[in-house]
């Protein structure tokens, strides 16, 4: 194993060590926790936002807004967060599932960490 991916492996074992046992820490609300590339937070939360889409989602416009209980994350070493759908923009998502993949996805490409 080249020396560069044993470090990587080494770097890796050691954020997943560290976001397991620094659970006490983390806010009040936060459901799920990733690290980006440079070990910040990235945070599933629940959210409740309003919404003009039916239960169906996108593009199944209600008749009138309505209020839902749903999920956002938000990234720690940047600042993002999520909205669901690229074109029909949510201030969150309904299903848990979907919020927590594009957290991971979001994880995944992100190296910011903000200064403390
Ligand atoms: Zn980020």
């Amino acid at each position: 194993m080249p020396a560069d991916d044993w470090i990587a492996a080494i770097v890796r074992r050691a954020k997943r060590q560290l976001a397991m046992t620094e659970t006490i820490g983390w806010p009040e609300g936060v459901l799920a926790r990733a690290l980006n590339l440079v070990g910040a937070p990235v945070d599933l939360h629940g959210h409740r936002f309003i919404t003009t889409w039916t239960s169906a989602g996108p593009p199944h416009a209600a008749d009138r807004p309505c209020e839902v209980n749903g999920f956002n994350w938000r990234c720690l070493g940047c600042g993002s967060y999520g909205r669901q759908g690229d074109t029909y923009n949510d201030p969150g998502y309904r299903d848990r599932r979907d919020a927590q993949a594009d957290a991971q996805a979001h994880a995944e490409r992100c190296r910011f960490l903000a200064a403390q």
